[in-house]
């Protein structure tokens, strides 16, 4: 049993919650971030006993101190799941700043800001595994989303060269980019359009969050010490690169 900890970023929800599940089953000691919803994190903390903590991973200095809380109450931090996201959906014509801002900085600058918050750490004790959460419409565009794509994207550019960066140090950087997955995140969008969706994807249906979960688990292994800089598409053969 590995017996390290493991953070998962909006870790109390949908692929998050299910990411923290599988790390607890392997034998990590896991915690979870979220941002607001203190109610999902109370349920989700009594149903799994996982210890929970809030704070906005958009801001810089909000990751530094709760990762130096989380650090002081439970060790170091070995594994990092940066897996909080938003969408704001909008035609790039009628998409103001703020929804681009607010997208660009929760789905992306977080990845700068968490991994800026433990990367010495990982550095000096000359072992780490960090993994983004990235999406199939990074990889294939999505209209209405530009400003989710164009973050998403900038995981994978950010993971290989954080990759480079740290592989002497006993450190993988991972993408793992899901497709369509049952969550509340896709619980807004019309029935109509999802079934569109499912048309095209060649299992023909949307995954389940414990799916991408078992991606997550496989890429924190020790085992996996060779694998860096690498993008784990799991969408049901929605998008092949
Ligand atoms: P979700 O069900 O909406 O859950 C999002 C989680 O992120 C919640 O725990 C939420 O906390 C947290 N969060 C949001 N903003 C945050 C912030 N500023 N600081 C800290 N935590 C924050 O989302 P999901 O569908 O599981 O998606 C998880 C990840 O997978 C996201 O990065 C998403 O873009 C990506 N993804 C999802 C799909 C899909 O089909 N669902 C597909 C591809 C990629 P609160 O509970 O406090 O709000």
């Amino acid at each position: 049993m590995p017996n390290k900890v493991a953070l998962v970023t909006g870790g109390t929800r949908g692929i998050g919650h299910a990411t923290c599940i599988a790390l607890k089953a392997g034998g990590y000691k896991v915690a979870a971030n979220y941002a607001t919803n203190h109610e999902a994190a109370k349920k989700f903390q009594a149903e799994t006993g996982i210890a929970v903590y809030s704070w906005d991973v958009s801001n810089f200095e909000s990751c530094k101190n709760g990762i130096a809380q989380l650090e002081k109450e439970m060790g170091a931090v070995e594994i990092l799941v940066n897996n909080a996201g938003i969408t704001r959906d909008g035609m790039m014509h009628k998409m103001n700043p703020e929804d681009w801002n607010a997208v660009i900085s929760t789905n992306l600058s977080s990845c700068f800001n968490m991994c800026h918050a433990v990367i010495d750490g990982m550095r000096s004790r000359g072992f780490g595994r960090i993994i983004n959460i990235s999406s199939i419409n990074a990889q294939a565009g999505q209209m209405g989303q530009t400003n989710y794509s164009a973050a998403k994207a900038g995981i994978l550019g950010f993971t290989k060269a954080l990759a480079r960066e740290s592989a002497r140090k006993g450190i993988t950087v991972n993408t793992v980019a899901p497709g369509y997955v049952h969550t509340d995140m896709t619980s807004h969008v019309p029935e109509a359009v999802m079934k569109q969706i499912i048309d095209q994807i060649p299992v023909g249906r949307m995954g389940n969050p414990e799916e991408v979960a078992r991606c997550v688990l496989f890429l924190a292994a020790d085992e996996a010490g060779f694998l860096t800089g690498e993008t784990l598409s799991v969408n049901g053969g929605h998008h092949m690169e």
